[in-house]
């Protein structure tokens, strides 16, 4: 990849990191919010407002889920300007060949070619 390119992508990926941040951040809080509510475990038996518990818990719950996968998120994009330092972002790391600019444009962090992701998947299932 060009240097100019790589230059591109060190922009992208750094305002996509502070965006997916602030985020996280958002919902971090909501967790130690919901946790000191709670007071840890057992103290869910002792809560005065039961009827409104099941939203609560279902809230809670997506917010983690949320924070988890905004949590790896973050650190792939870690990892990818880690790539884009070595030199080696844009390459796929199964085959090594070019990602093409287009797939990265549109998946910061992909990390394989399309042909490999897809083979990845495939394997998956
Ligand atoms: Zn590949």
């Amino acid at each position: 990849m060009r240097k100019t390119e790589l230059d591109r992508f060190r922009i992208l990926i750094s305002d996509e990191r502070a965006r997916v941040e602030r985020a996280l951040a958002k919902h971090t809080q909501i967790i130690h919010h919901e946790g000191e509510d709670f007071g840890g475990e057992g103290a869910k038996a002792h809560s005065n407002h039961m009827a409104d518990q099941g939203s609560d818990e279902f809230q809670y719950e997506t917010t983690i889920h949320f924070a988890s996968t905004e949590g790896r998120y973050l650190y792939q994009l870690d990892q990818s300007m880690q790539r884009i330092e070595d030199g080696t972002y844009g390459k796929c790391q199964n085959c090594n060949t070019a990602i093409g600019l287009e797939r990265l444009k549109a998946k910061l962090d992909a990390r394989l070619c399309i042909e490999c992701k897809e083979k990845e998947e495939r394997d998956q299932y």
